[in-house]
Formats: C-alpha cells, sequence, structure tokens
C-alpha cells in the first residue's frame, strides 16, 4: 500500500489522464486543485465504498434507530450553526451516520458526510464531550483538510478520475482505502481541534468539550483512538491549548443542561 501511494502521489504533469482530456480546459482547472464541490464528490466515493461494505463498516439504520439519529442529528446541526462551519449549503453535514461497532472514533469525508462510532459514544460521559469530538470532524471537513490530504497522499490523478465518474472498481477501492489510512498533520490537529472550540462557543454545549475527552482517554491509559490521537502533539498539550482557547473567547460554560433525550438515554438507546 505504501508503495501504491507512492506512485499515486508522483506528478501528474504528462499523465494519460491529462493527454486524453486536453480538449476541456475545466480539467485543466480541476488538475490545480480540488474545489469544495470536488470535495463533495469525492466524499460521496467514500459513503458509496463504506455502504458497500456492510461488513466492516455496519451503519445502523435510520428506521431501526430513529431516536438516536435524531439525537445525533440535532447535535450536529447545532454545531453546523456556528458561523464559523463552511460551506454549509454545499456540504453534507445533515448525514451524519452511526456505525456500530467498538471503536473509539469519528471521521468526516471530505464534503462534511460524519461518521461516528457506537464505541466512542458509549466510551464518552457526556453530550458536550461528544459535541467536541464532532466539532473536531467537521472542522477537518469544513476546513478541507481531508480532501488537502488525500491530494496529497493519493495523488490528483486518481482523485481526478474519481471525480469525473472514470475510476475503476479497483480504484475507488484504493481511494477508500486511502482515505481510511489518511494521516493529518499536526498543524490540521490543531487547527480542528481550536474551531472545535469557536463552533461550541455558539451552541449550549461547553467549548472545551474536546479536551474534556482527551483528558478521559489520557486518565484511562487509552493508546489508541480516534484519528486525532495518531499524530502529535500529546493529548496534554492539546488540552491545555484547548482550554487556553475556550478561556481567550471567555468561554466557560459547564455542560449543557439537557432537555428532550438525555446522554445517557441517547446512549441506552443504541445497540
Ligand atoms: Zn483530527
Amino acid at each position: 500500500m505504501r508503495a501504491l501511494k507512492y506512485l499515486l502521489s508522483s506528478p501528474i504533469v504528462g499523465s494519460t489522464f491529462l493527454s486524453c482530456n486536453e480538449e476541456d480546459g475545466s480539467v485543466l482547472d480541476q488538475l490545480t486543485g480540488l474545489t469544495p464541490a470536488n470535495d463533495v464528490n469525492l466524499g460521496q466515493s467514500v459513503v458509496a465504498q463504506i455502504a458497500a461494505n456492510p461488513t466492516d463498516y455496519p451503519v445502523l439504520s435510520d428506521s431501526e434507530y430513529p431516536e438516536a439519529y435524531n439525537y445525533i442529528r440535532d447535535m450536529t446541526a447545532a454545531i453546523v450553526a456556528s458561523d464559523d462551519v463552511k460551506y454549509k449549503d454545499l456540504f453534507h453535514y445533515d448525514e451524519v451516520k452511526i456505525i456500530d461497532q467498538d471503536v473509539l472514533n469519528a471521521f468526516a469525508t471530505p464534503g462534511g458526510y460524519i461518521y461516528v462510532y457506537t464505541g466512542l459514544i458509549k466510551y464518552l460521559d457526556k453530550a458536550d464531550d461528544l459535541a467536541g469530538v464532532m466539532g473536531h470532524e467537521i472542522a477537518h471537513a469544513s476546513e478541507r483538510h481531508s480532501s488537502d490530504q488525500m491530494k496529497q497522499q493519493l495523488g490528483l490523478q486518481l482523485l481526478s478520475q474519481i471525480i469525473f465518474g472514470q475510476a475503476s472498481d479497483t480504484q475507488l477501492a484504493q481511494m477508500a482505502a486511502g482515505f481510511f489510512s489518511l494521516k493529518f498533520s499536526r498543524e490540521d490537529e490543531a487547527e480542528s481541534d481550536e474551531h472545535s472550540v469557536i463552533y461550541l462557543q455558539d451552541t449550549d454545549y461547553a467549548c472545551n468539550g474536546a479536551a474534556t475527552f482527551f483528558e478521559k482517554l489520557t486518565e484511562s491509559g487509552q493508546s489508541s483512538g480516534p484519528e486525532w490521537l495518531s499524530t502529535h502533539p500529546a493529548p496534554d498539550s492539546r488540552v491545555e491549548d484547548i482550554n487556553a482557547k475556550a478561556n481567550d473567547l471567555g468561554c466557560s460554560k459547564d455542560a449543557v443542561v439537557e432537555t428532550g433525550m438525555t446522554y445517557a438515554e441517547f446512549q441506552a438507546s443504541l445497540p
């Protein structure tokens, strides 16, 4: 996979894809970068790969778990209402899905399709902590970290073929495998932590929910976890940075006052 990624990351100038599409000026524009609309195309391809693989990605059905979906969608909508979230009309933040696996993770595809695991929801103690994680993931999509990393790690040639609907099944599978092994830079992680605080400032949730999650992970000695633990800086400094950002913003809300379904009831509604 590493060798394959290296090949796909090689420069695309002079590639067969470019030469056979050179009559189309828009293709050249696309090859210099990805537009936010391209992010949505890529995200839809990842979503299709996930839907086609229910063994690895057992997504909970909407019709069987309507209360859980109402809860997570209400939470996501409250976060996305922040003025700081970009591409609200274009990205698909409202299509959040729950994957039924004991995994401490959540992720967002390019274009804002968000997935959160039941393992993470059950591990966390309160709504604010999950809101902090969701804010972080929304930021990876909104700040376009995911598409930028996919471009760097998979190469524009493969991504362009996917965007233009020219990719083979094998290439689509390669793209999905690449997406699930994405590594964000520490700058991206720090930026997403910071945006999580900014987003939550405009909600009823405590602004530093993401920090609380890190503290819980550190205390419990969890070594593996969300994508955001796989990179530097260490959780301790991220807790400090998140709390400092909340202080800078004068944001000192305590845990959200729950109306309607409580976080405990949300957890209990899951399989
Ligand atoms: Zn992250």
